[in-house]
Order: structure tokens, then C-alpha cells, then sequence
């Protein structure tokens, strides 16, 4: 990353923390604590990559890429984990604003519509209602100048945006709509069992949220995504043929191949298969159609079925409702313990969990929580991720487009292939491209395969 890019990211976050001020408190300092901490490792992650000692033009000729699209990958990565970490920092630094000035009681009083100024010890369902309205409002509304600064203009500075701000502003718009409906309905459903369920509340949120997750995952496929994109049958026949071929070879019982106009929102390329109980499909973007050759195409696709055949879609929820499980239970014993202090109930003016100025310290919690836990989630879906390459490689016509598909990964979507490995370890949901093709070159080392030498990476 440029130093100048690092400076002024440096020197916002000491904006911020002038800004802050007034919030005092054990999160609060704790998160700045974080940001502080990530800068650290940013610096070290630079570091590292100048102890490297091969040069940047010996690097881009092992990937077979021009150097300037290796440095553009790699600023394109730094500057998305550095700018994303400090949106999530802001967002909860918004939180706590909220729950430490005493802002979220006043939001929950505001809510009451005039039927007193006490904090609830049990919310009405409607004071519920008004009051989860605006926090998600809010906190959109906190997120928007980081949406649209990472979501659109940076993504337009790297060439992948497709549309006008005013587009852009209406997919905003429509995800908008969708998360307040949905966040309204189940926070709704949780404080119902919470209020009900004193000191065990974590467990029946859990149970709320498992619900929601699940619906979730067999809706959004159905319902959701056609909100902001036409799915077609694939015009290619013949390629359709070839991966319908190999999708019952692998026992998937899907008849059509989808593909999606995402060249609609962004030039970035995918494939997945989705759908469970009964509405499978296998879904191309249109972008990767363009980008990849069909024996590409046959590896990324295959990739995607072995993670249908290997249920990783029932796997991933499970595991992350064991998480979230995981979390709730921690977040219930830190707000018992936070909300017996009276200084801390005077200062909040949070009576109980059935209260709903308590909601931006729960998600503060959970938020958190998560942060903290990337590197395991991440671990989690590295692990499918790689069974599902191993899965690609055994069912595709040709590993050989393995290895070509993850380097033109660099060229098309600017996805650094070597980063450091802490980086991969805390931030890559994928093994990085260098260890993928690394694993591809074994396999076809194990089956004789030749991986020509304009192709192979040293
Ligand atoms: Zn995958």
C-alpha cells in the first residue's frame, strides 16, 4: 500500500478519536485499542513484504501478470481490509455512543410516544416496533458514507462498478427495505421470547435467530436476488450440456444452468449453486462467462458443485449458529454483569434485557464478538473451501484450467495471490490464490498430469 493512502487513513482515525471525546468507558477504549492495533499490523504486513527479497518483477513474472497489476492487486487488498476494518470500527463506535451517552434511552423513550420517560424493564411490542425501526435506520444511515465510499467509488477507481451513482443509490435503496423489514420482524420475535424468559434469554434468541438464519438461506435465492438481477438459462448449449453432464455425474439433480446479469452491478466474476429443499440451480455470472475459457468455467463450476455435494451450505449454517450460540451466551454474562453496576444502569439508563434501549449494547456485544472471531470463521470457510477445490479438481475435464482460472483471478478480479500469511489467516475466506494453485500443480503432479511451464508458477 502507498504511504500516502496509509497516512490518511492514520490520520482519520486520530480525527475520530479527537471526535470521540466524550466516550469514556471500557468498549469504548477497547476498540480504539483495536484500530490502533490493526494499523500495528498493517505496518508489519509492509514490512514483510519488503523483507521478502525476490523483486516485484520476479514475482508478477511467477503469476504470469504484469507488475503493475500485481501492485494493483495488492493496494486494492490492503486498502479494502484497512478501509473495511475502519467501518466496522465506526459502526461500532456508533453503538457505543449510543448506549454510553444515554442516546439509545432516549431513542426508547422517544419511541414511547409520550407513555412516560422511565426505562422499561418490559418494552411494549410497539415501543419495539418504532424504536428497532429507527436504530436500523440510524446505523444504515451511520454505515451510508462507507458504502458508497468502499461500494461504489472505490470499486469504480478499480474499474469493476458498472453503474451510475443514481443506480447504485437504488440497489441501496432496495437492501434497505429488505434489512429493516426482516430486522424489525426478528428483533420483534426475540424480545417476545426474551421477555418472557428472564435470566435464559440468550438461549430462545439463539433459537429466533436460528429460525431466521434458515428461512433466510431458503428465501434469499428465491426472493431476494431477483430484486436486483434477471436469471436466464445459459445461451451456451453446448457448454450447458457439458456442465449438466458432469453435475449428474456428481449426483446433483439440477436440469438448467443459470446465468445471472451481474455485469449489471460489477465487472467481478462468479459462480455458485444454490437453492435447497428442492430449488436447486447452478448460477454463472455473466462477467465469468466473458473471462474464463469453458474448461475454466467446467473447474469453477465443478468447485461450486462440490460444495453443494458436500453440504457446506448445511454445514456453514451450522456452524455459525453454534457460533452465534457461542456468542449470545458470552454477550448475556457481560450485559448481567454491565447492567448489576447501578453507575453503569444510572449512566445508560438501560433498566433490563426486555428493555429496548438494551438492543445497540446486545449487537455491540455481538459485533464485536465476531470481529474478534474472524479468524475462526475464516479458518472454517477456508477448510470448505479448499475440499471444495479438491472436489473441482476430481470431477472437472481439465485440472490444467485450475491453474490458469486462479492467475487470471489477479488479471480480472485483482485478488493478490501471495499475501502474507497472518492476512490470509485473519482476513481470506479462500486459501489464497498462491496456495490453491500450489495444491492444483500436486494434484496434477499425482496424476501425471503436465502443467506446461508458461502456465506452472515457481
Ligand atoms: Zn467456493
Amino acid at each position: 500500500m502507498p504511504r500516502i493512502e496509509r497516512r490518511v487513513a492514520i490520520s482519520n482515525v486520530t480525527q475520530y478519536m479527537n471526535q470521540c471525546g466524550r466516550i469514556r468507558g471500557l468498549l469504548s477504549h477497547g476498540l480504539l485499542g483495536l484500530a490502533l492495533l490493526s494499523s500495528v499490523g498493517f505496518a508489519a504486513a509492509k514490512m514483510a513484504q519488503q523483507a521478502d527479497h525476490r523483486t516485484l518483477q520476479e514475482e508478477a513474472a511467477a503469476f504470469h501478470v504484469s507488475p503493475q497489476r500485481l501492485q494493483e492487486s495488492r493496494r486494492y487488498l490492503y486498502g479494502g481490509i484497512l478501509w473495511g476494518s475502519v467501518a466496522d470500527f465506526w459502526l461500532m463506535a456508533a453503538l457505543a455512543w449510543l448506549v454510553l451517552g444515554g442516546h439509545s434511552a432516549r431513542l426508547r423513550t422517544w419511541a414511547k410516544k409520550g407513555r412516560g420517560t422511565e426505562p422499561d424493564e418490559i418494552s411494549s411490542a410497539r415501543t419495539i416496533a418504532i424504536y428497532s425501526f429507527a436504530l436500523l435506520t440510524f446505523l444504515l444511515l451511520a454505515e451510508l458514507p462507507w458504502s458508497v465510499g468502499l461500494g461504489f467509488f472505490r470499486e469504480r477507481a478499480y474499474g469493476f462498478e458498472h453503474r451510475t451513482l443514481t443506480q447504485w443509490c437504488g440497489d441501496w435503496g432496495k437492501s434497505y427495505v429488505v434489512s429493516v423489514i426482516v430486522g424489525v420482524l426478528l428483533i420483534e420475535a426475540a424480545y417476545a421470547l426474551a421477555r418472557k424468559t428472564g435470566r435464559r434469554w440468550w438461549l430462545w434468541v439463539w433459537a429466533v435467530c436460528a429460525i431466521f438464519a434458515l428461512a433466510g438461506t431458503v428465501l434469499e435465492p428465491v426472493v431476494v436476488e431477483p430484486l436486483f438481477n434477471h436469471f436466464t438459462p445459459i445461451q451456451n448449449v453446448a457448454l450447458r450440456d457439458r456442465i449438466l453432464a458432469m453435475a449428474h455425474r456428481a449426483g446433483v439433480p439440477a436440469d438448467n444452468v443459470y446465468e445471472v446479469n451481474r455485469s449489471r452491478q460489477s465487472g467481478h466474476t462468479n459462480a455458485y449453486v444454490t437453492g435447497v429443499l428442492g430449488s436447486q440451480r447452478i448460477v454463472i455470472y455473466d462477467t465469468l462467462l466473458q473471462s474464463e475459457t469453458p474448461d475454466e468455467i467446467m473447474f469453477t463450476v465443478g468447485h461450486e458443485i462440490g460444495h453443494y455435494v458436500l453440504h457446506h451450505v448445511w454445514k456453514g449454517y451450522l456452524f455459525g449458529i453454534a457460533l452465534l450460540g457461542f456468542f449470545l451466551f458470552i454477550a448475556s454474562r457481560i450485559f448481567n454483569a454491565l447492567t448489576r453496576n447501578p453507575r453503569y444502569r444510572r449512566r445508560t439508563g438501560i433498566a433490563s434485557i426486555a428493555d429496548a434501549a438494551a438492543l445497540p449494547l446486545i449487537l455491540l456485544l455481538l459485533i464485536a464478538l465476531a470481529w474478534l472471531a474472524q479468524p475462526i470463521e475464516n479458518a472454517f470457510s477456508r477448510w470448505e473451501e479448499h475440499q471444495a477445490d479438491a472436489f473441482g479438481l476430481r470431477i472437472c475435464p481439465n485440472p490444467v484450467a485450475a491453474v490458469t482460472g486462479f492467475e487470471k483471478d489477479v488479471r480480472t478480479d485483482l485478488i493478490a495471490p501471495d499475501p502474507p500469511r497472518w492476512v490470509e489467516w485473519w482476513f481470506f475466506t479462500h486459501p489464497s490464490d498462491l496456495h490453491r494453485i500450489e495444491y492444483a500443480e500436486r494434484y496434477c503432479a499425482r496424476h501425471g498430469i503436465e502443467v506446461p511451464p508458461d502456465v506452472r508458477v515457481p
